[in-house]
């Protein structure tokens, strides 16, 4: 008997700037069976980002069509300027494998998933403080001044979504940030939630 032989599906949510992306990326290094989810988006792609790595970069157009065909688990239009979206079809074929996934996406496009599937598991990334969060923006250089201040007073909003959120991990130190979120995982495992089919193995055929 295997335990929990359905992927889990993980939704990170968090601030920009508060080290979501690295904390999945190392995650994945230890853990091939843990994949990432590669989001289409209209936004442009930042010095560095590679097309289906970072994102899948598509014009408002083809974004739209995508829309129309039902491609999208959720989707969203994040500030009011770009579209962002999570395709369905690589999520559910890792899942149907035994592959865990990530989203990383924003707390609106969190809360539609969880809405659509419960079962989902909602982890907030904190910083360990506003100032510090600001200091994390500046300090990555791809975002302008302006970018920064949007971003900071973005960030109260996202934080105000940590109580409907499963777990919380404060990003203080990166390695005790990737071991939390490992054992958040190693957990939900085992969950009774994550567990019907060995479950009904044993009560399957039993009366109540
Ligand atoms: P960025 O432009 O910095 O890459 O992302 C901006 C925001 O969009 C972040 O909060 C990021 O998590 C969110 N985001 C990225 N991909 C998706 C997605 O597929 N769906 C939703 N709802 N948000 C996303």
């Amino acid at each position: 008997m295997r335990q929990a032989t359905t992927g889990l599906l993980l939704v990170v949510s968090g601030p920009a700037g508060v080290g979501k992306g690295t904390i999945n990326a190392e995650l994945m290094k230890r853990h091939p069976e843990i994949k990432m989810s590669v989001s289409a988006t209209t936004r442009a792609p930042r010095p560095g980002e590679v097309n289906g790595v970072h994102y899948f970069f598509k014009t408002p157009d083809e974004f739209r069509k995508m829309i129309e065909d039902d491609a999208f688990l959720e989707y969203m239009h994040v500030f009011g300027m770009n579209y962002y979206g999570t395709p369905r079809d690589y999520v559910f074929e890792q899942l149907a494998v035994g592959n865990h996934v990530i989203l990383e996406i924003d707390v609106n496009g969190a809360r539609k998933v969880k809405q659509a599937f419960p079962e989902a598991i909602r982890v907030f990334i904190a910083p360990p403080s506003l100032a510090e969060l600001r200091k994390r923006l500046e300090g990555r250089g791809t975002e302008t001044p302006e970018q920064v201040e949007r971003r900071t007073l973005e960030a109260y909003t996202e934080l105000k979504d940590m109580p409907s959120c499963d777990y919380v991990i404060v990003n203080d130190d990166l390695e005790t940030a990737v071991r939390q979120l490992e054992a958040i995982v190693v957990a939900e495992q085992c969950s009774a939630l994550h567990n019907a089919e060995v479950i009904n193995t044993f009560l399957g055929g039993m009366e109540s």
